[in-house]
């Protein structure tokens, strides 16, 4: 059997009349830069998160800059953040001329401690950028008020938690500015790139909209040096279809997790734990073992591909280099880099393909 980490077509193939039509309807209408689809796309999601501003961004990646540069962040700014996550997190800190400060993660949610972060707070600190890895929430309010204690801004990496819930309120509500991102890989993922800022704050919103068309809010009259960072109205699109239908498509993903969790327990790895405030919303279903290298060689000649997110963290990354971290300086983040393996996990795959996983998974571990 061949099982892929994740089959998009599969997706496609149960909404391809109402994506094909929302795509021509797009190009029937010429607009394919912001405007209408855009709006109503922004619309629909801002309810869905439950929040009163919602901002189509080009990217996840642009997302999260558009937060910064709203948010102040500037040359010599320190921004505390996680090195457990993907690139754009830190990468975006950086690109401002700001400084990502890293905290090491708990093991046992992958997200930032909590507890770490307050020691490295000082004058020069300017805002804390927790993540939410694989669809599910940073211990926020620990975050929250370490940040209003301080005078800080809390900006979300939610690029992997929409639809994840803390505490009753949906993520990127949890801080000043949330950043999501439609990736195609994504849990709301587009047919390429995009990403949203989200917030309740009036000020920021307004900022937001107006630096990603390069600082313009009337045409050629820049007030701020902004970005092209605009969502495009073809994916919008696609994701007002998709939208409909992702509680739906999280709902199976907790269950395909559930079913994992029930026929993996007990045996030497370690299962992705749900913190007691969270809904998860298993972006991914990451597990950990010393053995992970030859358990995901084995997987991969038993036809199942497998993913390491991460494998190098980025205090650890050549361009950071600069930063001074050592081998050793956050040692969970490290050790996760080194022992986590992502199962597929997607919304179509079938039992009998979660079986045939489960099956080879025992075993590997039934031969060492
Ligand atoms: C995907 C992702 C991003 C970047 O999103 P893009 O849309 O690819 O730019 C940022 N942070 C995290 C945690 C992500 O998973």
């Amino acid at each position: 059997m061949k099982i892929s980490s994740l089959d998009l077509k599969r997706q496609y193939e149960g909404i391809r009349e109402e994506i094909n039509k929302a795509v021509l309807e797009v190009i029937a209408s010429q607009s394919f830069v912001l405007g209408p689809f855009v709006e109503s796309f922004e619309q629909s999601i801002a309810k869905f998160c439950h929040v009163k501003h919602a901002i189509g961004v080009s990217s996840g990646t642009d997302a999260i800059l558009l937060a910064l540069m709203a948010c102040g962040i500037t040359r010599g700014d320190e921004v505390i953040t996680t090195p457990f996550t993907f690139f754009a997190t830190a990468g975006s800190i950086a690109r401002l001329g700001a400084i990502p400060v890293f905290v090491d993660i708990d093991p046992f949610t992958y997200n930032i401690d909590v507890n770490k972060i307050a020691p490295l707070v000082n004058t020069r600190t300017k805002a804390i950028l927790p993540v939410h890895l694989y669809g599910q929430c940073a211990d926020m309010d620990g975050i929250r008020e370490i940040a209003s204690a301080n005078g800080l801004m809390v900006i979300e990496d939610a690029a992997q938690a929409i639809g994840s819930v803390y505490k009753g309120k949906n993520a990127g509500i949890l801080g000043d500015v949330g950043c999501f991102s439609f990736y195609p890989t994504k849990n709301l993922g587009g047919y390429g790139d995009g990403g949203l800022v989200t917030t309740n704050n009036e000020r920021l919103a307004e900022l937001i909209k107006i630096l990603r068309i390069h600082g313009a809010k009337m045409k050629y009259c820049h007030s701020h040096i902004g970005i092209n960072g605009r969502l495009d109205a073809i994916q919008a699109a696609v994701l007002s279809v998709k939208l409909k239908y992702l509680d739906g498509w999280s709902e199976k993903r907790r269950s395909i997790a559930a079913y994992y969790h029930e026929h993996l327990e007990g045996l030497p790895v370690r299962l992705p734990k749900i913190a007691p405030y969270n809904t998860h919303i298993f972006h991914q279903y990451v597990i950990a073992t010393s053995d992970r290298d030859a358990l995901m060689k084995y997987l991969e000649s038993q036809g199942i591909e497998t993913t390491v997110y991460y494998p190098v963290p980025l205090h650890l990354q050549k361009c950071f280099e600069y930063l001074g971290y050592k081998r050793g300086a956050l040692p969970e983040s490290e050790r996760a880099s080194n022992e986590t393996i992502a199962l597929p996990v997607f919304p179509e795959i079938t039992q009998k393909e979660q079986d045939y996983v489960i099956y080879h998974i025992k075993n590997f571990i039934s031969q060492r």
